[in-house]
């Protein structure tokens, strides 16, 4: 793999992936947890920069809620999971002083900030950085663009829901790539299904297949469908691993 040759804080980055939905709730911060997870048990050293400034939800996702970054000469350095300084995380949601507070800003400020995000903040070398969007297509996508060089984002995961394809929100979001030039490197179909927490029994509840229809229609790969999960997002909401904590379960076994 060669490394970039970004002058700055990104010159270690291997690779840039987005992550993208066409609209909020689809579990897009979910998707970006664990892939960040399941690329750190696989032994990557991975970055998340969280650039949904209005609803910041990767800090406590990956257990971090309360913490906060630090300056050093060379720029903010972002907060790690664990001791083993393999998942680093920056988010807004680092700068609050009140978690609760809303972010207000007009465009030229979240630009501004995503601009400091890109500069300033430390990752050191990293496999993979995955940028958490927020939803749909806004002032942040393009400033992580201008900001980062679309020469230096690989492509990016759009996630939807099984129902989407009949929405105008995900075309959207895939007519935005193909105008940016970003590449769509797959498509993720997430609340796939019910997963029974008492028989483990998988139900569809909204129509099935939305997304890899749509991958088939934007010539996309499919990478995979995650059903709904109860232990899922009990473990989102307390912080917890799910990949380390649930890996006998299907939901592990779609999220590889
Ligand atoms: P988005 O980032 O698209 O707004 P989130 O990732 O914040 O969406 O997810 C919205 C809610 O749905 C969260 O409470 C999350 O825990 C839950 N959720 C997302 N995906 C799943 C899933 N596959 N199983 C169970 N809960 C899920």
């Amino acid at each position: 793999m060669e490394v970039a040759s970004d002058p700055g804080n990104l010159r270690n980055v291997r690779h840039v992936v987005l992550v993208m939905s066409g609209k909020g709730g689809v579990g897009k911060s979910t998707i970006t947890t664990e892939l960040a997870l399941a690329l750190q048990h696989a032994g990557k050293k991975v970055g998340v920069l969280d650039v949904d400034l209005c609803g910041p939800s990767i800090p406590r996702m990956l257990g971090m809620a309360n913490q906060h970054v630090h300056q050093c000469d060379a720029g903010w350095v972002p907060v790690y999971a664990g001791s083993q300084q393999t998942l680093a995380l920056m988010s807004v949601g680092f700068l609050l002083e009140d978690p609760d507070e809303a972010i207000v800003w007009r465009g030229p400020r979240k630009t501004a900030l995503i601009g400091q995000f890109v500069s300033d903040v430390v990752w050191g070398e990293l496999d993979v950085l995955l940028v958490d969007t927020p939803p749909g297509t806004s002032d942040e996508h393009l400033a992580v663009l201008e900001k980062l060089g679309k020469h230096r984002v690989d492509g990016a995961v759009l996630v939807t829901t099984p129902q989407a394809v009949s929405t105008g929100d995900v075309r959207r979001e895939i007519t935005f790539c193909k105008k940016t030039g970003v590449k769509i490197l797959g498509i993720v179909e997430n609340m796939s299904g019910f997963v029974c927490p008492h028989c483990s029994e998988c139900t569809s509840i909204f129509s099935k297949g939305g997304g890899e229809e749509l991958a088939k229609l934007t010539g996309s790969v499919f990478l995979g469908s995650v059903p709904l999960d109860p232990l899922l997002s009990a473990s989102m909401e307390e912080g917890r691993d799910f990949l380390q904590a649930f890996p006998e379960s299907a939901t592990y076994t779609a999220l590889q």
